[in-house]
């Protein structure tokens, strides 16, 4: 099997106040499928702490000398972020697990790799912690894969969630293709269609806001019609994927209806994608989903994909081929207007 899990039990024992969705038994949940997947076949390691030279390419001195600063401590970084005295060290652990997963497919080890990890990451802007996320774990991978030498980087984030900070990382930067699905209007109020990057990133910022209610076949849409022709088109040498399960249908969170056997099918298009132009390398970097039975099954479903399970492509047929979709013919209309101008054939 092809498949590297990169995570840890130490992710259980970040701690946020009672009640919080991002709860420690997330970590628990992520530890129970790692293990199913090891008796798969899998390999599961454990991650290194991000280093500070990893963590210095997308956060300021500032912020992480702040952040720095709440070891040992319960600080409450916003109304929604939290720190408990290990935070500083399993955030730094987290982002650690997401440049080991860019590390095994870069030197061949493996060919997929998954980085289940908490706290989450794609909130977090280079120089402030935000939404529940005090390192950007995706961004930091990122900027690791572009040190060693990948010429260009896709990340797409289907977290429920807009990826704020990951935006703010890149949006300068035309070597990081950032493209985000979300709910909108919605948390935390950024990533509308005709936010597009600036500078030298513009046209390599692609946002699909998404009005709530959006089933499979809404995403199916999205991705199938609009994403991977636009990923395949920027042709990138490894494709992340800020996986975020909160438009789960019973997920707490999010407005959004999607089921397992839809996100197995967006990872499956993922994978062919990624199969064009990345040389099958990807690298999924988990972020938000609080349903735990749904964050559960959806990261299998996702899994089984990423292995190369004969059964992983059908499971998605029935979803995608049903259901309605004039939410993602919608979002993906209004983002296509945007981003004809940098992409040809949309
Ligand atoms: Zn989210």
């Amino acid at each position: 099997m092809s498949l590297l899990i990169v995570t840890s039990g130490e992710f259980a024992l970040h701690q946020t106040p009672p009640g919080h969705a991002e709860c420690p038994e997330r970590g628990d949940t992520m530890q129970a499928v790692a293990d199913l997947w090891r008796e798969r076949g899998a390999v599961v390691v454990e991650p290194a702490p991000a280093t500070a030279g990893q963590l210095g390419r997308v956060h300021t001195a500032e912020h992480l000398a702040a952040m720095a600063a709440t070891a040992g401590r319960a600080v409450m970084l916003d109304p929604d972020t939290f720190t408990s005295p290990r935070t500083w060290e399993i955030a730094r652990l987290a982002a650690g697990a997401a440049v080991a997963g860019v590390d095994a497919v870069l030197d061949g080890r493996a060919t997929t790799a998954a980085a289940l990890v908490r706290p989450p990451g794609h909130h977090a802007e280079p120089a402030r912690a935000m939404g529940f996320c005090l390192l950007n774990n995706v961004a930091v991978a990122a900027a690791h894969a572009l040190e060693r030498g990948v010429p260009r980087v896709a990340i797409v984030d289907f977290d429920v969630h807009h990826g704020n900070g990951t935006q703010e990382a890149f949006k300068a930067d035309p070597r990081v293709l950032f493209v985000s699905t979300h709910q909108w209007p919605y948390y935390p109020g950024s990533g509308a269609a005709d936010d597009a990057g600036v500078g030298d990133g513009e046209g390599f910022t692609v946002n699909v806001p998404i009005e709530a209610g959006a089933t499979d076949a809404d995403y199916d849409e999205v991705f199938r019609g609009l994403l991977m022709p636009l990923v395949a088109q920027f042709d990138p040498g490894i494709v992340l994927v800020s996986a975020g399960y909160d438009a789960h249908d019973l997920d707490p969170l999010g407005g959004m209806c999607m089921t397992a056997a839809g996100y197995a099918n967006l990872m499956r298009q993922l994978t062919a994608a990624a199969a064009q132009c990345a040389g099958r390398r990807v690298v999924m970097v988990t972020e938000g989903g609080y349903h735990l039975p749904s964050l559960a099954a959806s990261l299998n479903a996702s899994l089984a994909v990423m292995a190369g399970e004969p059964a992983a492509g059908r499971e998605d047929r029935p979803p995608a081929a049903g259901g309605s979709r004039e939410r993602g013919v919608a979002a993906a209309a209004r983002a296509r207007r945007i981003q004809s101008r940098y992409w040809r054939g949309l």
